[in-house]
């Protein structure tokens, strides 16, 4: 090495050791990132069931189950965003893993999940909202006078796995569910409206209160009219939110 190439080696070792101290400086000093996770605003997560290859329920001309959900996802996006971080678990037309679903709502940390489909049936006359929570056989009360239910009763189930997360908010999805229902049951004219737990398993993994709203039978000739009707929609749309809001504006202050 001559001495020219000495000094070069020298100067490119000073200025190595410069950029890496400013990197370190910098790295130090720099404001966080603000990031989706670290929003103020609570989170709600809205899953638009189906999509891409799986079209879910048919329902001739009014559409296909996978459309009429992404389009009343995309309506509760735009009633909840001013307030609320919104998080759809597809934008677009394509499948998510079930299991996606759950990780996309629990890694957002959101407060609510709402999963949305329709109904179908080969009893044409089967119409109505359905509005799930989770419920699970090894939860219920084994007599009628144990009325143990959800948290209280997981004491003696061992431990709680990944997939049973849910089992810790059955209380709140419960709550969740009977407000949606109760705003729908309101606000919708003529349609009937059910809530009951089933272990619906995109529920099942949840980590926060959850619930899953089938908006009406696409088999039933009516109702798949009245699903076709972006105005119909909207009346949904504005029920499930205000549903949402009501129900977080107790919960989340009762934390
Ligand atoms: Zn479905």
């Amino acid at each position: 090495m001559n001495t020219l190439q000495t000094r070069y080696t020298a100067s490119c070792i000073f200025l190595i050791a410069l950029a890496t101290a400013a990197s370190g400086w910098w790295l130090f000093c720099r404001p966080p990132v603000s990031s989706a996770a670290e929003s103020p605003r609570p989170a709600i997560v809205i899953d638009p069931g189906h999509g891409g290859n799986d079209s879910g329920a048919a329902g001739g001309s009014a559409g296909v189950e996978k459309d009429i959900c992404l389009t009343l996802a995309q309506m509760i996006y735009i009633e909840l965003e001013s307030t609320y971080r919104i998080v759809l678990t597809r934008n677009a037309d394509y499948t998510p893993e079930l299991f996606t679903r759950t990780q996309t709502a629990n890694q957002s940390k959101a407060s609510t999940f709402v999963s949305l489909h329709t109904g179908a049936s080969v009893q044409p006359h089967a119409n109505g909202v359905t509005v799930f929570y989770y419920s699970h056989p090894a939860l219920r009360p084994s007599s009628p006078s144990d009325t143990t239910t959800g948290a209280e009763g997981l004491n003696s189930l061992g431990p709680t796995h990944w997939e049973h997360a849910q089992w810790r908010y059955l209380s709140g999805s419960q709550k969740l569910a009977g407000m949606v229902g109760e705003h729908l049951s309101n606000d919708l004219t003529d349609v009937p409206v059910t809530v009951q737990g089933a272990p619906v398993a995109v529920l099942a993994g949840a980590n926060m209160p959850a619930v899953m709203v089938e908006i009406g039978y696409l088999s039933h000739p009516k109702e798949a009219r009245n699903l076709k009707n972006r105005d119909t929609l909207e009346v949904y749309a504005k029920s499930i939110s205000s549903a949402v809001q009501a129900f977080l504006s107790q919960h989340l202050n009762t934390e």
